[in-house]
């Protein structure tokens, strides 16, 4: 009898210590050659591939790795280059790469998105204009590293065609079968080298299929996967699915490919599989260990699961992994020296979920007495993480009397607005940033010296005085009428109220890559949540006493908190969402005590958050938007609550936007170059909003001109007095020359545009 094999998705990139962010980031910043790049991530990637050999995975991903993004690996795989970086064909150049993905000079990055229900962003490609043709098998060249370096016969990685044209804009609806078809001969290309080289198993991931697809579009998946079985028949491809079920679930695992990947930890895939069954001598890749969470997995349950797939699919059709690619979650857990040890004990990160994945793949090959011990530690976790659930009966009594009336500001927006335009007294289209300034190597490490011990409180506080009390001033001097404190006090949006509440236990290290060098570091929840002091109060109000000019108070909302964090099986998410609400509530009225007169309450994840299956969209919009009512109906009428999201895609959205009643909302826009404008023109919108006006994901300075072709853009549907101006997004990231220029730009363009009014 062939034995269950284990196999992996892909593993994050970032390394242990995010030395791959460094490494990145020192080129950029011209600190190391690109031959030093090469060599460096190099020297990570191989470090990754060994681990896996060295756990026992038998399928070790290849061409998961990347430098940026997956999305962009292949686009540039196949040439897709926008015709703005000047780009003549041949093998993409590092620098094309990462200006694509980040802009230079005179060029705009190309748009960027999240990647499916996750916080992971992808560079958008943009098929206008170009023909693609295959000028690398990027594939092919890891495939060969691996095999010559670690003698690792890898999975080659591809981001399937239907997915990838799907994800893409910069075509016509009707034109996307044409489209997709372009694609498949130079797909049959790198799946025909690939074969030739060795490759045993070809992952082809198409997560598109666990969404609603039309009828035309599964009919466009059969013609593609038909014809690489026609043409590459040797090839062994692993059609991989995640994030949720397989919707059009009977026709896809027929499709002549030599095995399927399928979540079953979301969506209720085992469902499928006992009603619909699955074909015979076909391969099914169970991802049963969760990839999308950090807590160890209950082994007893998850070898029951097995044997209940086992008894449909036989044994030796069978092998084991992760439900997605491990890229969302940290990379081990062996580095934390401050948890609790029962907290400790209770998490899976990549590499203890590898463990998981190979522990059951023995332990179902030869019988489970031979991983006993690790079952009985796995439950014992578990049991001991389950007894220590901080429960708090006085929370969840109030959540439980909770009425709508609780979640209703005391009066409606029209007459809200009129009494915050008397008291804040601002100029027609308002300028005002997002939140975080810069937070230079010196914020950093100031940070990390007071968390080390090495500075007192009181040494960092002032610290942090200081740098609010400069920005106050830059922001005055460039004529910024709403300003903010500048978040220096903030490592992480989530972090910092995940550290001030309890329920919440953070980590050192569980650092998960967001967007291009990007990494966050989601908290844990692990209890009900509460408040018992002010979080943010003492930093606004010592901004707020420096200057006449209303400074934000900046808070991050209910629903961004809980889809940011790891939150646990035991914590029932909706009423976890709730706690922290009421925590909020009272943040919020600490701050008005304090004399702050304009809140923000942050919901950029609350998009992302929108489950894949439709038919669960409804009730997770009904509670977001309640729990975010509910954070802010305590609000004086005249206080003016602020919102930011920072999405393009944002039409599935719209009503609950509209149902959070906050006052002002700024939306992230420039990178989806004012598409989104036309979602204004066709829905009517009361409240105030700012459509971010330059991207502030790119170090590039935009110019007057640009900004106010952005702006105009906007007034075409929405009317001048609702208008603000502000950029996409937090400028936590970008450099404080890079900073003050842009915005200078920005309020001149502002000045400009008034003047026309
Ligand atoms: N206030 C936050 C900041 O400016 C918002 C960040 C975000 O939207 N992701 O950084
Ligand atoms: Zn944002």
């Amino acid at each position: 009898m062939s034995k269950i094999k284990s196999s992996n998705i892909g593993y994050p990139r970032i390394g242990e210590n995010r030395e791959w962010k460094r490494t990145l980031e020192n080129f950029w910043s011209g600190v190391i050659s690109e031959t030093e790049l090469f060599e460096k991530t190099t020297e990570i990637r191989l470090r990754n591939l060994k681990k896996q050999q060295e756990k026992g995975i038998d399928l070790i991903p290849v061409n998961d790795f990347s430098l940026y993004d997956h999305v962009l690996d292949t686009a540039v795989t196949f040439g897709i280059v926008p015709k703005r970086f000047n780009y003549t064909g041949g093998k993409v150049d590092k620098h094309t790469y990462f200006a694509i993905a980040r802009g230079t000079g005179g060029t705009v990055a190309s748009e960027m998105t999240k990647w499916f229900n996750t916080n992971y962003h992808y560079i958008v490609p943009e098929l206008d204009d170009v023909t693609p043709s295959l000028v690398e098998n990027r594939a092919l060249t890891f495939y060969q590293e691996a095999k010559e370096k670690l003698d690792i016969d890898g999975k080659p990685v591809l981001l399937g065609p239907v997915t990838f044209v799907k994800l893409a804009k910069g075509y016509d609806e009707q034109e996307f079968s044409t489209i997709v078809e372009t694609f498949v001969p130079l797909y049959v290309q790198v799946l025909q080298e690939l074969v030739e080289a060795g490759a045993s198993w070809i992952q082809i991931d198409e997560p598109i299929l666990v969404t609603q697809l039309s009828k035309e579009e599964i009919a466009v998946v059969e013609k593609v996967y038909q014809a690489f079985a026609k043409h590459v028949p040797r090839a062994k491809v692993i059609l991989q699915t995640y994030f949720e079920k397989i919707t059009a679930y009977e026709k896809i695992v027929n499709l002549p490919v030599k095995a399927i990947g399928i979540d079953f930890v979301h969506g209720d895939s085992l469902e499928l599989l006992k009603t619909y069954g699955f074909p015979k001598g076909k391969v099914l890749v169970a991802g049963i260990i969760d990839g999308r969470n950090v807590w160890r997995a209950n082994l007893a349950e998850k070898r029951t699961l097995m044997e209940e797939i086992r008894q449909l699919v036989h044994h030796d059709q069978l092998i084991i992994q992760p439900s997605c690619s491990l890229l969302h979650v940290p990379v081990t857990k062996t580095l934390e020296q401050k948890l609790d040890n029962v907290i400790y004990d209770g998490l899976s990160f990549a590499d203890e979920k590898l463990d998981e994945a190979v522990t059951l793949a023995k332990g179902l090959n030869h019988g489970m007495v031979s991983v006993q011990d690790d079952l009985n530690q796995a439950n014992e976790a578990i049991k001991q993480l389950i007894e220590t659930y901080q429960s708090n009966d006085e929370v969840r009594k109030k959540v439980a009397h909770l009425t709508t009336d609780d979640a209703q500001r005391s009066i409606p927006f029209a007459e809200r607005i009129e009494k915050q335009k008397r008291r804040l007294q601002l100029p027609l289209l308002p300028t005002t940033t997002i939140g975080s300034l810069p937070q230079t190597p010196e914020v950093k490490r100031t940070r990390t010296k007071w968390r080390k011990g090495e500075i007192t409180d009181h040494a960092y506080e002032q610290f942090v005085k200081k740098q609010m009390k400069r920005w106050i001033t830059i922001q005055e001097e460039l004529d910024i009428d709403v300003l903010v404190h500048g978040e220096f006090e903030r490592n992480d949006m989530v972090e910092y109220f995940g550290e001030k509440m309890n329920g919440f236990t953070v980590t050192e290290f569980g650092w998960v890559q967001s967007y291009g060098s990007r990494c966050v570091k989601p908290p844990l929840i692990f209890g009900d949540v509460s408040w018992d002091k002010p979080i943010t109060v003492k930093e606004s109000a010592y901004a707020q006493s420096l200057t006449e000019r209303p400074v934000k108070g900046m808070l991050t909302g209910p629903v961004t908190i809980l889809n940011w964090s790891f939150v646990h099986d035991a914590a029932p998410r909706y009423e976890i969402m709730k706690q922290i609400a009421l925590g909020l509530q009272k943040e919020i009225e600490s701050l008005e005590a304090k004399g702050i007169t304009i809140i923000q309450v942050d919901e950029p994840a609350l998009r992302e958050g929108l489950p894949l299956n439709r038919a669960k969209w409804e009730e997770y919009l009904k509670q977001s938007s309640l729990v975010f009512r509910l954070a802010t109906a305590t609000a004086s009428p005249e206080t003016q609550i602020h919102t930011h999201m920072c999405y393009s895609n944002f039409e599935d959205v719209f009503d609950c936007i509209d149902d959070l009643d906050a006052d002002v909302i700024s939306i992230e826009t420039s990178r989806s170059h004012g598409e989104i404008v036309s979602i204004f023109e066709e829905n009517t919108y009361q409240k105030e909003i700012g459509l971010g006006v330059y991207d502030i994901h790119s170090p590039r300075i935009p110019s007057v001109y640009e900004i106010k072709q952005n702006m105009n853009r906007a007034l075409q549907t929405i009317s001048p007095n609702q208008f603000w101006i502000n950029p996409d997004c937090g400028l936590k990231t970008r450099k404080e020359d890079e900073t003050i220029d842009a915005l200078k730009v920005m309020v001149q363009a502002a000045k400009e545009m008034r003047n026309k009014q």
